[in-house]
This record gives C-alpha cells, sequence and structure tokens, in this order.
C-alpha cells in the first residue's frame, strides 16, 4: 500500500497540514508502533565542505501512523526514554540502517551512516553488542557507522559509559558528540573520551550570521574539534550565507536545509548536491 502512504506523507509533510492531529501517544501506542514496524528512516545528506561531496547522511527516525500519518522523534523519543521502549526502538532502527547501508553497498553507493542513541542506550553493553553481530552478519565496515551522542546524554550517564565508548572505538565505529554547547560537559571529559566528530549545536548555527556570541561560539568549536583531532560538522546550515561562513572558519562537515531536508531511502538515491 505504498501509494496510500506516500500520499499520507506528503499530506503530513505540508507545513499547513502540520499540527492539524494533536495526536499524543501513550506507551502502548508506541509499543505497537515498533511491533508493527510502523518505524522508518529518513536520511539527511552531509556534504565534506571542501570538496563539496557527499560525506555521509543523518539517520533520522519518523513514525508512519496508519491514521495520522507521518509524525516526528519530538513526539515520541521522549516517551520512549520514559518508558524504556528506547532499547527496542534503538535496535529497530540501527537494524533498518544497517539493512540499508547493506543495499547501498551493493549498489556502490556506500554511505557513511550517523545514528542517534540515548543516555540508555549505553547503560549496559547490550547496544555494543547488538552493533557488533549485525556488522558480523552483514559484513558493514563499522567505519562506516557514526554514533551520535548529545553532549547532555553524557553528563547524564556514568563512568560506565566510558568504557563502552571505547569498547565502540576498538570496534572501529566512529563517535560523535551532538548537540555541543548545550550541555556541561567538562572539557576533561570531552577528552577522556574517543570522540571522533563534533557536532556544533544548531541554535548557533543559526544565528551566527546576526549574533557575533554565537559566531564566536562556533569559531570555538571548530577550533577546539580540530585541537583535539576530531572532525568539525555544522548542522542546521539555512542559507549560502551561513554555508560562506562556515567554509572560512574551516569547519569540516555540513548538514542542514540548506543542502537538504531529511528524506527517504529512494529519494536519497536520486539525490545530488548543487542540483
Ligand atoms: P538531532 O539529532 O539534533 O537532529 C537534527 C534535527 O534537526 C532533525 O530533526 C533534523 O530534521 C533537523 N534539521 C536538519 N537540518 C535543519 C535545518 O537546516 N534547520 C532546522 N531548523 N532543522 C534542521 P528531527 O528529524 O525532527 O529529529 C529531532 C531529534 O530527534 C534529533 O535531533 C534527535 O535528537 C532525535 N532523534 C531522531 N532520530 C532518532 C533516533 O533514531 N534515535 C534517537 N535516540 N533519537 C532520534
Ligand atoms: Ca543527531
Ligand atoms: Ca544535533
Ligand atoms: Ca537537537
Amino acid at each position: 500500500n505504498r501509494q496510500a502512504q506516500r500520499e499520507l506523507v506528503s499530506f503530513n509533510n505540508d507545513k499547513a497540514n502540520q499540527g492539524k492531529f494533536d495526536f499524543i501517544p501513550t506507551e502502548q501506542d508506541l509499543r505497537e508502533a515498533i511491533d508493527k514496524k510502523q518505524l522508518i528512516l529518513y536520511y539527511q545528506p552531509q556534504i565534506n565542505m571542501k570538496t563539496e561531496c557527499l560525506h555521509g547522511a543523518e539517520v533520522l527516525v519518523r513514525w508512519l501512523h496508519p491514521e495520522f500519518g507521518l509524525i516526528y522523534p519530538d513526539k515520541f523519543i521522549a516517551l520512549a526514554e520514559q518508558t524504556g521502549l528506547i532499547e527496542q526502538l534503538s535496535e529497530e532502527v540501527i537494524h533498518l540502517a544497517i539493512k540499508q547501508s547493506v543495499h547501498w553497498q551493493k549498489l556502490n553507493r556506500a554511505t557513511r551512516l550517523s545514528i542517534n542513541i540515548s543516555a540508555q542506550n549505553i547503560t549496559s553493553l547490550k547496544l555494543p553488542e547488538q552493533l557488533r553481530m549485525l556488522v558480523k552478519k552483514y559484513e558493514i565496515d563499522p567505519s562506516m557507522i557514526v554514533l551520535e551522542l548529545t553532549e547532555s546524554a553524557l553528563m547524564d550517564s556514568e563512568v560506565t559509559s566510558l568504557d563502552i565508548f571505547t569498547r565502540f572505538r576498538l570496534k572501529g565505529f566512529q563517535l560523535s558528540i551532538d548537540d555541543f554547547g548545550t550541555g556541561y560537559s567538562s572539557l576533561s571529559q570531552l577528552h577522556k573520551i574517543p570522540f571522533t566528530e563534533l557536532k556544533i549545536d544548531q541554535s548557533f548555527v543559526t544565528n551566527m550570521k546576526q549574533e557575533k556570541e554565537s559566531m564566536a561560539i562556533v569559531e570555538t568549536c571548530i577550533m577546539l574539534a580540530h585541537k583535539l583531532n576530531m572532525e568539525a560538522v555544522a548542522e542546521g546550515i539555512e542559507d549560502k550565507e551561513t554555508w560562506d561562513l562556515l567554509s572560512a572558519e574551516g569547519c569540516d562537515i555540513a548538514q542542514g536545509y540548506y543542502i537538504a531536508r531529511p528524506m527517504p531511502a529512494d529519494q536519497f538515491d536520486k539525490w545530488q548536491f548543487n542540483e
């Protein structure tokens, strides 16, 4: 029933229709969504600012509800975290992403995928174990998988997570610190965890062209990333002016509506930068 799905998606994607339904999911709804495979993945391109080549894509989950259409993660990730369903949700997202990665590899369009994980996902060895098994089963190069963890999640997590992060890195996965600048992680903590990438929070990126404080924070983040041997990623780039400013500051990777909005896999297949 893909035609009906497509219509629903385009209806809900239309700004004019957003907020028409006030769907507040319950734990049971979300459990059903996971069991009935209603979670789907969108992909947002990331561009290498120097070469202007595709660097990878961020995986962003959506819920394709049979009645309410496309539901965004801000409506259900917090619920998943509060109820513990985040464990199954992340498992599903990772599985779907890895299957997609295999598909793109077969088409000779191998794409690095960045997957968001929550603080609860790193309180046990379950997730590292699942990833290890999937990578083996599907013969994926772990360096093609980036795990994104927010700076605030990092503060919540305990010392044990340091061990888990180190395991991920030793297995060859990439690690990204997301929404950087909005949490309060200490620099010593940042230095202890083997992150490969620093993702500047989009609030600073959005404001950098009109606010000198945001500009200063962005500059400092890029410098810090480079000093600590990480790549600097800017998300939330919405116009050329912001792209140019970031490029002049030596930012490595760019993501945002200026480049492309998140899109389903079949659309991503046909997508090209600068066209
Ligand atoms: P995030 O990880 O910070 O992801 C970036 C969000 O910014 C995405 O929203 C993306 O669509 C949006 N965005 C991208 N470019 C622009 C831009 O130029 N301007 C603006 N205004 N926004 C832009 P989305 O997809 O609604 O996701 C929201 C949040 O939900 C994500 O924030 C992430 O924290 C969480 N999330 C999404 N997928 C997953 C997942 O699979 N697992 C977990 N645990 N969390 C997820
Ligand atoms: Ca993210
Ligand atoms: Ca982010
Ligand atoms: Ca965010």
